[in-house]
Parts: C-alpha cells; structure tokens; sequence
C-alpha cells in the first residue's frame, strides 16, 4: 500500500542535497568488499610505518607488476610501465596512456611520511645511570601523546664506510620496544596546571633505551657503553655513524579493527598511507589507459614539503619534463591538460567535539571520498581552490561511476588550518583537486578510519584513472 507523495517531499527529493551513509546504500556484498580490502590495508600499514618503509613497499609491488625504472631519452609507448625512485624516500611511477603525452596525464600525489618522534643527530647519553636518545619531533604532533607508550625504531644508519645498516626494533614478537617517560601524577601538580600544548617540552621527548652498566667500571658512563658494545654487534656502528643516520620512533602497535561492528580501523599513519595505498592500488589496477596515468608517493608533506624529496622542490617538475622530451612533446602542455587529484585525508566530525566544525560542512564518517575545494586557513590563505569547473567534472565523473562523495571543509575558519601538497602540484598550472579519507584522532599514535570510506576513495581513484 502506497501512500502518494506529498508536494513538499517531492520537491524534497528534487532539491535538497542529502548525503547519505555507505552503511545503507551498500549491499551486504560491497560491504564485504570493502572489509576484504581493508585487510590488505592493514597488513600494507604494519609493513609501511616509514616513507623509506612505505617506497620500498610500492617499488616491490611495481616490479612485480612488471614496471621497469624509468630512462630519460627512451622512447616509451602505450602500456609501458615505469617508476623513479627519489632517494628511497619519493616514487613516481606511470602507465603510458594511449593518447598523446600532449593531451595531459591522470595524476594522483599522496604523502608517504608521518608525525613521528626523529632521533637527533647526537641522540645518545647517560644520566642517572640509564641510557637515553634525544629526539626531535617530525610534523604536527600533540607531545603529551607519545609519552608513555611503546615505540618502535625504524630507520637507516650510514657506516663510515660508505655501507649501511636498516634498523628495525620493536615490531616483531618479542622484540624490545621503547618509551618516553612522563611524569607520575603524585607529582605532577605542577605540569597538570600548564596548557597542554606546554605540559610536555619537546626537550623532555627523551627515549629511554638502556639501563645496565657495562662491567668493568673504569671507564666513565658505562650504561650508555653497553649500548653502543650492543649497537655495535648488531649493527657494526660506532657512536659517530648516528650523525648520518635518519632513525624515526613510531608506535609499536599493529593496525587493529575497532568497534563491535569492526567498522573502524585503529592504526599508526591513516595520515596519509590511507591514501597512498588507495592510489597505489587503483594506480597499478589500471590497465591500457586512456590517458597517462601517473601517481607520486611524496615525501615531507608534514614539514612543508621541502627537501629533495618533498614536492615544493623539483624532483616531479624532472620527471614529467624528461617523460615529455622522451616523447617529444612541449613539457608545458603536459602540465597544462593534466589533471590532479591531490590524496590526502581529512578531519572526520568527532562527536565529542563538534565544536571545532562547521556541522553544515564537516566530513562525516561513513559518508564516503571527501573533496575539498580549498584547504588552507582562515581566509582561503595557503591553498589551491580548485575551480568550479574541474569540481563539477570530477564530481560527474565519481557519480558517474556511482561513487559515494561528500564535500568538506577541515574545520571551524578562526580555529587554525592546514594544507596538503595540492598548491605545488596546481603551481604548474595543473587542475588540481583535494580528495581523501575523513580521519579522527589524526596525527596521533593511533589514528582511526572507516573501512567503508577507505574503500569508496580507493574506487574513487579507479574511476579516475579509468
Ligand atoms: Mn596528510
Ligand atoms: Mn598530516
């Protein structure tokens, strides 16, 4: 028994624009996809917890789909498959498309680096007969939250001798980890008055690594000794080798399902692997494209995206340049018909602070891909607005595939901000548009996402490489 539309819901349904939850517009089986997906993600984040981590991972998986590293001046034809490799810490890769060069690429850029705690370039000493690394925190991190909490070490070690050494402690069973300490509350009236930005200085961001004395006690600080005898059976470094090192803390935690309905996923790094790993799957899904598809991997994001591994430098403006000479065609007409979307994630509207969003323009959990016009701050400053006209074409194009978008903005204008590699990939006059993951908790130890929403951006990049 049917009861006739009233005017009013007819012209609701007409004219309002309702975003809707993937948990009721998705059968049970793309349900079932979505979490089948997220499994891999999950084994991808606990093998990838680093940029250098996370390179490695993507240059594996090109090989093995048969992707060779690219050569300047060779010619290249459709189908062809290549990366570069930027330092071990950046990637390029692409699939030649069918039409010309000169009729632009399908590029995505995500981010392959993370908030962390960074070792200094002297990190190790004695005090109180324990043994400890001093560190500098890498990005935007809440201080507070990594103390007290198991982490792990990754990194690389340069040798004197021009040999290194990969570092990795603190993952597998059994493995030792290690903490920052914090203060014990019985003692603690005076930091628990300070500002929480204030309460834990980025000096006392000190990892505890050590605490037994080497035996013979005639020489001086011989806890921190009996690190280095072991550091140097291990690894056959000496204390100077830490100077050319790059060591990175990074929680000791295994990406975990959360909630009773496993909807979530808990992990270290949804900022940004969420969306490398989405890209990188439909990237190398992609067969035959029409137009070149091409991904970045990039490093630094979270500092600014400076050094010769972020994208404010020249490393991409190289490749695509070479790609284009390789073909004989005008690298500026290759920038001005390509098309960007720049992956990076978003903040998720958290309901125990909504006050910090705009509730009329906030990501929801569960709403699928985010697009974001602008990032920035107040005011629009330090962002690429991307036009109407590359929206509306985007936007079809995901409705067209039927993919399940939501528009956002980061937060409340007056209450700070943030960017996304999106204004450099647009500084070479690419339409360029931010697209990603809504996140809560971001930038802390353990971060959390939709399976739902993962998979529906991860369908968004196949629709745009198609
Ligand atoms: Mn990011
Ligand atoms: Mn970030």
């Amino acid at each position: 028994m049917s009861e006739e539309k009233t005017l009013a819901q007819k012209l609701e349904e007409k004219l309002l624009y309702k975003p809707k939850n993937l948990g009721q517009t998705r059968s049970e089986e793309e349900i079932k996809a979505a979490f089948d997906f997220c499994e891999n993600y999950k084994a991808f984040l606990d093998a990838s917890k680093t940029e250098r981590e996370t390179v490695t991972y993507a240059i594996n998986r090109l090989k093995a789909e048969g992707f060779a590293e690219f050569e300047a001046g060779k010619k290249y034809s459709a189908g062809d498959k290549i990366y570069y490799n930027n330092r071990g810490k950046a990637l390029i890769a692409a699939v030649i498309g069918k039409k010309s060069l000169e009729e632009g690429t399908r590029l995505t850029a995500a981010h392959t680096d993370c908030p962390r705690l960074d070792l200094k370039p002297r990190p190790l000493y004695e005090d109180t007969e324990l043994a400890l690394f001093k560190t500098h925190y890498y990005g935007g991190i809440k201080k507070y939250q990594w103390t007290a909490t198991p982490l792990a070490l990754h990194g690389v070690i340069c040798r004197q001798d021009g040999t290194s050494a990969i570092v990795n402690i603190g993952e597998d069973a059994g493995d030792p980890v290690f903490c920052v300490t914090d203060l014990l509350p019985h003692l603690a009236k005076e930091q628990a008055a300070l500002p929480i930005g204030k309460a834990i200085k980025g000096e006392n961001l000190n990892l505890l690594v050590g605490s037994l004395p080497f035996k013979d006690d005639k020489a001086s600080n011989l806890v921190k000794l009996n690190i280095l005898k072991l550091l140097n059976e291990k690894y056959g470094v000496v204390e100077a080798d830490f100077v050319r090192a790059e060591l990175e803390l990074v929680p000791a935690v295994k990406a975990a399902d959360v909630g009773f309905d496993r909807s979530l996923i808990g992990a270290y790094g949804h900022d940004d692997r969420s969306c490398a790993y989405t890209s990188f799957m439909a990237f190398i899904e992609c067969k035959e494209p029409e137009y070149t598809a091409a991904l970045i991997l990039a490093d630094k994001e979270e500092t600014g995206s400076n050094s010769s591994t972020g994208l404010d430098t020249s490393f991409f403006r190289y490749f695509y340049e070479d790609l284009a000479l390789s073909a004989g065609v005008n690298p500026r007409a290759v920038f001005s018909k390509s098309k960007c979307l720049s992956a990076d994630v978003t903040a998720g509207l958290d309901p125990t602070y909504p006050e910090v969003h705009d509730k009329h323009n906030a990501a929801l959990l569960n709403y699928g891909v985010c697009l974001a016009k602008y990032t920035g701050s107040g005011g629009k400053y330090s962002t690429n607005d991307a036009s109407a006209e590359f929206v509306a074409e985007i936007t079809n194009l995901l409705d067209g595939e039927g993919v399940q978008w939501q528009m956002d903005e980061l937060g409340v204008i007056d209450l700070g901000g943030g960017g996304t590699v999106a204004i450099y990939l647009a500084a070479l006059d690419i339409d360029t548009l931010d697209i990603g993951i809504p996140v809560l908790s971001m930038h802390s130890p353990f971060e959390l996402v939709s399976k739902l929403d993962t998979y529906e951006t991860y369908r968004a990049f196949k629709a745009f490489y198609k």
